[in-house]
């Protein structure tokens, strides 16, 4: 559709119109394959949103908390999906600076408020009054989908839809983690716990940062693709490294780990926690945090992060690796990311 004939449309063009959706009515775990493909009604955008085609929707940990229950559901029906990369099909009459026809991306957070006083003091991914895409709101999985103009990405012109979709939550959120676990630390030993759509973003932002990069995680196919990404030492997570580690950040959502990365983690070290959910983490000792270890947990992502993101992106310039599996097999997809069969990001195509 030219730019013209739809801005002539505004969004009246696609009401009624069904579109093709996986959608979650009922939580359970990804052996039962909870999503249900269906049509479902083509959103419109609000006023200051913008309607988006959908390409690639990546898939994320976060989809399966919720699928599973472990998060509650915060909608019902849900279409789920926050990794999503589309082409801008049609405006709300209030937007600007962004164009129909235009690449963007859509992350996991859909809004936030601008006024809370986490807002107003730059920390807008802890938001009082935040949605979330694919919680909150539909998301990704599905043909289209609606966002703020003020929330979308411009994605940089040489990654194609496919490689660009695990950077939207994958890589901003991992490289928020990775942010606050180097923050004020000089180019030295960081540990990454979990290798798989996070981490082997991150280990290309660190190396380009100067850091030298120590990987734990068990599964086969993720320590030959540490390796590959340049790790200088792999072992699994109750191993220790070779020297201890200035920084580290766990990818995984397992609690038991805490304590490891704790032990594997010099004075004054910092350790990032990613994940929006964690198993429960075990009793330990004082010892382990003394000598001004940190730990911090890391909560959703700034416009901010998704910018310096998407920028070390073109820069670097950051390679994903890639599982596609088509729209109909998102069950199919949630089930591999459970059983840490996904080599790199699952991405859904559509
Ligand atoms: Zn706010
Ligand atoms: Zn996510």
């Amino acid at each position: 559709m030219s730019p013209s004939r739809s801005a002539a449309l505004g969004f009246d063009g696609y009401n009624g119109e069904p579109m093709r959706a996986q959608v979650l009515k009922r939580q359970a775990p990804a052996e039962e394959g909870p999503l249900v493909l269906r049509d479902t009604p083509t959103p419109e955008p609000g006023s200051d949103g913008v309607l988006i085609k959908i390409s690639a929707c990546g898939v994320c940990h976060t989809d399966l908390h919720i699928m599973e229950g472990d998060l509650p559901m915060r909608k019902r029906p849900l279409i789920p999906g926050h990794e999503i990369v589309g082409r801008v099909e049609a405006l709300g009459p209030e937007v600007t600076g962004v164009s129909v026809g235009e690449r963007v991306g859509v992350a996991w957070l859909h809004r936030a408020c601008g006024t809370c006083r986490f807002c107003r003091s730059g920390r807008e991914n802890l938001c009082e009054n935040a949605l979330f895409t694919g919680w909150d709101v539909d998301g990704g999985y599905a043909e289209y989908t609606v966002a703020p103009a003020d929330f979308v990405y411009p994605i940089p012109e040489w990654i194609d839809d496919v490689h660009a979709a695990p950077l939207l939550c994958a890589g901003i959120v991992g490289y928020r983690a990775l942010k606050l676990a180097i923050r004020g630390r000089g180019p030295g030993r960081l540990g990454l716990y979990g290798f798989g759509a996070s981490a082997h973003i991150a280990i290309q932002i660190a190396r380009y940062l100067g850091w030298e990069v120590y990987v734990f995680t068990r599964s086969p196919q993720n320590k030959a693709l540490a390796r590959e990404l340049g790790a200088v030492w792999v072992g699994e997570a109750h191993d220790r490294p070779p020297e201890p580690l200035d920084a580290a950040v766990i990818y995984a959502p397992a609690g038991w780990i805490v304590p490891e990365a704790l032990k594997s983690l010099d004075k004054g070290g910092r350790l990032s926690l990613a994940g929006i959910h964690m198993t429960p983490i075990p009793e330990m000792p004082y010892g382990l945090l003394y000598h001004e270890r940190e730990l911090v947990s890391v909560a959703n992502a700034t416009r901010e992060d998704a910018r310096e993101l998407l920028s070390y992106a073109a820069e670097i310039p950051i390679e994903t690796e890639v599982e596609v599996f088509p729209l109909d097999a998102a069950n199919d997809a949630l089930l591999r990311l459970k059983q840490r069969m996904v080599r790199g990001a699952a991405v859904l195509v559509v």
